[in-house]
């Protein structure tokens, strides 16, 4: 019977579907829970000046601490939040925290390192992007160059106009602007001039190849090249070895993250590291 095949396949089929399907809801349920639950978290991770080695801003990565799950890194949920929109209030969340954080160390008494957020395409196109950080600069009174925002080039590229303007906005509320994982993208050189960016994120597998293959190195000398240029920053990001450090400095790269310095690390070791800063630079 065909009826009968069908319920055997079905038999045989369903219960895994069910469970990828069943997953990905109560992942979505979670994930809408876990903002008023407070288990999203941000870790820094240090950015170093390659000439004197000192801490000259951090990159803010948002982790979510999952009651069962344990710790989740963004790329295993921050593309379900942004298909289904809650990225919106996560970003927002995202930025809230780094302002009030860098209240908190300067309340402290620590030098202020600008931080840096990763913004996600949906949130980069949402019409009140702009009204919100104005909200959240002016709700915490933090000056704005302290806020540093990354973006990608599929996000500016998809509409130009309307990233330019966006940009412009942004430009004109004080924060600076990076663009992130550059050079794995489509930018137009000639759009580039056009932007309002100030500094180029090296993406990390370029940075990964730079001793072992010339065309990666080629690639990460010429992004350098073109941000200075611009007269735009160039940072190098995934730095693991003493070998690309030697590399970077070489091409006269202005800064890098990566493991070779430091992982990106939860608030209380950030601070730590900001405080031994403090006093090793103090006169
Ligand atoms: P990204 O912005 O390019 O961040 C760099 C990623 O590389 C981070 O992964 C960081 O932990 C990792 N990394 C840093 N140094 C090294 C290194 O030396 N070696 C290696 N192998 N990896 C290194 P993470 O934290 O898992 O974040 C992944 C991506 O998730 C980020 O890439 C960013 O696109 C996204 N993301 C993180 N936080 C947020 C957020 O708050 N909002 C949005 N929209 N996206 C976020
Ligand atoms: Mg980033
Ligand atoms: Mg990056
Ligand atoms: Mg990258």
């Amino acid at each position: 019977y065909q009826a009968k095949e069908e319920g055997n396949a079905f038999r045989l089929y369903a219960p895994e579907m069910n469970i990828v399907v069943h997953e990905a809801m109560e992942m979505e349920t979670d994930l809408r829970r876990a903002l008023d639950r407070g288990e999203l978290l941000l870790h820094y991770q240090p950015k170093i000046d390659l000439d004197s080695g000192k801490i000259t801003g951090a990159e803010a990565l948002v982790r979510w601490q999952h009651p069962v799950r344990g710790m989740i890194a963004p790329g295993m949920f921050i593309p379900l939040a942004e298909e289904t929109g809650l990225i919106l209030p996560i970003g927002e969340w995202v930025l809230e925290n780094i302002c009030l954080q860098i209240k908190s160390w300067q309340t402290q008494g620590f030098p202020l390192v600008p931080i840096a957020a990763n913004l996600s395409a949906r949130q980069f196109r949402n019409d009140e992007l702009i009204a919100t950080i104005q909200r959240i600069l002016q709700d915490t009174g933090l000056p704005p160059h302290l806020l540093e925002l990354e973006l990608t080039e599929s996000m500016i590229m998809r509409n130009v106009q309307t990233a330019a303007e966006t940009m412009q906005e942004l430009n004109a509320l004080g924060v600076s602007l990076a663009l992130d994982d550059f050079g794995t993208g489509y930018s137009s050189l000639n759009y580039l001039r056009r932007f309002p960016v100030d500094c180029l994120k090296i993406d990390r597998s370029f940075i990964s190849d730079v001793a072992d293959d010339p065309s990666a190195a080629a690639v990460a000398t010429s992004i350098i090249a073109i941000a200075h240029s611009l007269g735009l920053q160039a940072v190098a990001e995934g730095v693991e070895t003493e070998e690309q450090l030697e590399f970077l400095r070489q091409c006269a790269c202005d800064s890098y993250q990566g493991y070779l310095y430091s992982a990106p690390l939860a608030v209380e070791e950030f601070t730590a590291m900001l405080r031994q800063e403090s006093t090793r630079t103090a006169p």
